[in-house]
């Protein structure tokens, strides 16, 4: 029988999977495996950990839905917890197969994992997370637009987005050793109470995933308001809460396009339908700036060479996580963050610009905390936005906010702040 490793990275879905696709067409019989990579479960220079509570807790419960759907259409998924690279090598061996099916990702230590990986085994990268392919770019990566602007009207006026594929009614795999699937306590964390006050329960998982678009589009028809809403701070609703879904690969963005598409045939089209669409692009912009740009999105003068000299006071720092600042809107703000794993986008173009330009602290010691901390943590979304707010990225402004002019704005009843400063 024809084998393949079926590896999943940040794509933990059966629907709308481009890899999975392919391997069903290719191969025979389907080995599944995800690996908690060591890398990310360790701590940063900065001393915070690289996957913290809430992300393994969303990641932990994304792994029981892929492997429970997977045990549905008779398959099963194997899972880890070391180097990919050795785990996979060693998995190759056990099943006497010689190629592995991925997504490919787009930055430095994803990307040095599938250069590793490609010495000894054959492996077949998909674009399986993008919204648009990069086939449908009408623009060489290399030289894409620098703004966001120039790039959403160049993709909105020649690229397609594809239409979603269907999960698969069966998958044949070989007889595969049973794996239990770790606990957060395994993984040195204490079991956590969600926090009341959270925006959401979040809960991983394609089911989930979908049960969300379910009550944001078609039960409660959110979506025809998105636009006025999307800047709002306490609630469910104010804006789609599909990052972490999103983060994780449990839906696609190419499926929540195709949604809205139906939404705007079915229930109506407007500027709040277009401007869902629109914010998926920034996420886009993002993948593709990792694309051109590689470990630059990391450096401290960004993609700009900027020469900007970054402070570090460990004091400041722990100030600015704990939300004791004195500026009662970025603490409420970071205060939301370390009780829940979550923030708005409002708050976190706040924070960061607080933490950049009053604090004059490290940018990457914020995008470190946020990367630690979101339920959502996406690397291009966390270090696109961070470049961005640090004045070293796409934007060609330093745009510094005014945090009591925004909570003036956007928390004029102090709602918001009394829910987390009390
Ligand atoms: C400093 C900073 C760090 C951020 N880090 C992350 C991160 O690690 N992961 C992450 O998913 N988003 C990140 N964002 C972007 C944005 O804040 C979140 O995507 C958004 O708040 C998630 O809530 P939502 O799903 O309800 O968004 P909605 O407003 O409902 O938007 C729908 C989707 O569009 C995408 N989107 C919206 N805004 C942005 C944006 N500015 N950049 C990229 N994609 C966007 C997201 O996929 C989002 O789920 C960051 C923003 C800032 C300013």
């Amino acid at each position: 029988m024809k084998k393949v490793i079926l590896w999943f990275r940040t794509d933990l879905r059966l629907s709308d999977n481009l890899v999975l696709q392919a391997a069903l067409k290719d191969y025979e019989e389907i080995i599944p495996v995800y690996i908690f990579d060591e890398q990310w479960l360790r701590k940063d220079q900065w001393g915070f950990d690289r996957t913290g509570p809430y992300r393994m807790q969303f990641l932990l419960e994304s792994l029981k839905d892929l492997k429970e759907h997977l045990q549905e259409v008779g398959s099963d998924l194997i899972i880890k917890k070391g180097d990919p690279v050795t785990i996979l090598k060693s998995i190759s061996e056990k099943y006497d197969c010689e190629t592995i099916y991925a997504s490919k990702e787009y930055t430095s230590e994803e990307i040095a994992v599938e250069n590793k990986l490609l010495v000894n085994i054959e492996l077949r990268l998909f674009h399986n997370n993008l919204m648009i392919h990069p086939d449908d770019v009408k623009f060489d990566i290399k030289r894409m637009p620098e703004v966001f602007t120039a790039f959403r009207k160049k993709v909105e006026r020649y690229s397609e987005v594809r239409i979603p594929i269907k999960s698969p009614k069966s998958i044949r795999s070989p007889f595969l050793e049973t794996t239990v699937l770790p606990t957060l306590i395994g993984f040195g964390f204490e079991q956590f109470e969600q926090d009341k006050r959270a925006v959401l329960p979040f809960k991983g998982g394609s089911l989930e995933a979908w049960n969300r678009l379910d009550h944001y589009f078609w039960d409660t028809e959110k979506l025809s308001v998105y636009k006025e809403t999307r800047n709002g701070l306490v609630g469910a609703d104010y804006s789609s809460k599909f990052s972490p879904w999103l983060a994780h690969g449990c839906i696609s963005a190419r499926a929540i396009y195709d949604e809205v598409e139906k939404y705007e045939e079915e229930v109506e089209k407007n500027d709040s339908t277009y401007w869902l669409k629109f914010e998926l692009l920034w996420r886009e912009f993002f993948k593709y700036t990792a694309m051109r740009y590689g470990t630059k999105i990391f450096q401290a003068n960004g993609i700009k060479n900027k020469n900007k000299k970054w402070g570090y006071r460990p004091r400041a720092m722990q100030k600015w996580i704990n939300g004791e600042t004195g500026d009662d809107f970025v603490d409420a703000n970071m205060i939301e963050l370390k009780n829940t794993g979550f923030m708005s986008n409002r708050g976190r173009q706040n924070v960061a610009s607080y933490l950049v330009h009053k604090l004059n602290l490290d940018w990457r010691a914020g995008a470190a905390w946020f990367e630690s901390m979101l339920v959502d943590y996406d690397v291009t979304s966390n270090y696109g936005n961070w470049i961005y707010a640090a004045g070293v990225g796409n934007d060609p402004r330093d745009r510094v906010f005014n945090t009591q002019k925004q909570a003036g704005m956007y928390d004029k009843s102090k709602t918001y702040r009394k829910l987390w400063l009390r």
